[in-house]
């Protein structure tokens, strides 16, 4: 399951309000809880599963000291310790593995290390006097089990507790073997080590939850810069006006092509595209809407070529250089004819109506020179493009808003080349 988004002014927020002495709520808001519990829930299972391990081998290891302590009960130890608590600890804990939701978790491992707890108390006290005294160490070694090993959660820790200490104040109040003064000794190192734990508790939770954070707030970091990064990216490899690739860009996708047109033997075309008398066009109607007539081209032109394999770029000024992969001089020729068209039709965007009015002469068209070759370790990929610009310059002499293919002698150079 994906985490949920978390802001980092969040986890920020969060990591100032667990810094602070002042006693804090550990509970982070609700959607950082959830991603701090799926991030964290597997892990804290599994540690509980083998500390549970431990726990229910350190309850059965008592059966020794049950069987010298008082033989004549070892029997019933025997099977409440085995057959009954170890059982239920056993499937509890084997439940861990299964990476239950946290308030089954924490709750049915508080209610384990709790029946574990009275458990031990009802077998030890009343027994003898040495047993009655000792299990108050027993009480002592829960609470500090559930409370500093397995470091429940803070609530769930403070429910062990009480549980346990009125187990056993109930149990030390039902006593016959010792006395008041023993009974207030026993009750206090119990609340006493309750006490130390439930501080040392909240103090290892809270250092966990400003670590988790912490490290939370880097990966947000590394994520941020990795965005920023792609965007300059993309920026640097953009042209800002028109959104095509800039002229960088144009330059590493050209080599690669021809690179790879010369692999698979199949021709590259070349189109460069000039927008005509462009600078009466600026000069008519000011820099601005020269702007905006090389935007409409530039998306017009996005518009023209194939989604997958064709490239455009603004070469600089009012140029565009258009590739195509994989196509014949005919389809090179076709392409640029509808591009020359789509301008004609659509290359001129409406003016305000404040400004001076349309002048027909001055109309945005573009002229097109397209080259062709089939790229080899002979040729260099320069001699296509000062093909294509040769048909470009026959296209201006010609007359402008018309497409050219390379001249005979461009060609000539670049299909010899290809030849040998
Ligand atoms: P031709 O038909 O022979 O191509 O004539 P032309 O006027 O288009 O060509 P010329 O090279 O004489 O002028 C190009 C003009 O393009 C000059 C320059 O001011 C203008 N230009 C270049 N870049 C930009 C730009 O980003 N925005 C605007 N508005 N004008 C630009
Ligand atoms: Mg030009
Ligand atoms: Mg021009």
């Amino acid at each position: 399951m994906p985490n949920p988004p978390v802001q980092s002014e969040v986890v920020n927020r969060q990591i100032s309000r667990l810094s602070g002495l002042r006693f804090q709520w550990l509970l982070f808001p609700k959607e950082l809880e959830n991603r701090f519990e799926t991030e964290t829930g597997d892990r804290r299972s599994r540690r509980l599963w083998l500390e549970g391990l431990i726990a229910i081998i350190l309850f059965d290891l008592f059966l020794i000291a049950d069987f010298y302590g008082s033989p004549q009960q070892f029997r019933k130890a025997f099977v409440v310790r085995l057959l009954v608590v170890t059982p239920i600890c056993l499937l509890v804990n084997a439940s861990m593995l299964r990476r239950p939701e946290k308030v089954f978790r924490e709750s049915s491992i508080a209610i384990a290390a709790c029946l574990a707890g009275i458990t031990q108390l009802y077998l030890e006290s009343n027994r003898n006097r040495v047993a009655s005294a000792y299990v108050q160490m027993a009480v002592v070694a829960v609470i500090l089990f559930t409370n500093i090993v397995m470091r429940l959660r803070l609530p769930y820790a403070v429910a062990t507790s009480v549980v346990m200490l009125g187990g056993d104040g109930i149990f030390l109040w039902r006593d016959h073997m010792l006395g008041p003064n023993d009974k207030i000794f026993g009750l206090g190192l119990a609340i006493g080590a309750t006490a130390i734990t439930l501080v040392a508790n909240y103090s290892s939770c809270r250092e966990e939850r400003l670590n988790y954070l912490l490290h939370l707030r880097g990966e947000l970091l590394v994520a941020d810069l990795n965005r920023l990064n792609a965007q300059l990216l993309r920026r640097s490899e953009s042209d800002a006006l028109t959104g095509l690739a800039n002229r960088h860009s144009f330059d590493t996708q050209y080599v690669e092509l021809w690179k790879r047109s010369m692999v698979s033997g199949t021709p590259l075309s070349v189109i460069i595209v000039d927008v005509d008398h462009f600078k009466q066009l600026n000069d008519r109607y000011g820099h601005l809407y020269g702007d905006e007539v090389l935007k409409r081209i530039g998306s017009l032109l996005q518009q023209a070529l194939r989604v997958k394999d064709d490239y455009a770029a603004r070469f600089g000024g009012e140029e565009f250089m258009i590739l195509l992969p994989a196509t014949p001089e005919t389809a090179g020729l076709q392409v640029a004819e509808r591009l020359r068209k789509m301008v004609e039709l659509a290359g001129f965007p409406a003016l305000d109506p404040s400004q001076r009015p349309y002048d027909m002469s001055i109309r945005a068209t573009v002229s097109c020179g397209v080259a062709t070759a089939y790229p080899t370790v002979h040729d260099t990929p320069e001699q296509l493009l000062e093909a294509a610009d040769r048909a470009l310059y026959q296209a201006k002499a010609e007359g402008r808003n018309r497409v050219c293919s390379a001249p005979k002698n461009a060609r000539a150079r670049v299909r010899s080349a290809s030849a040998t």
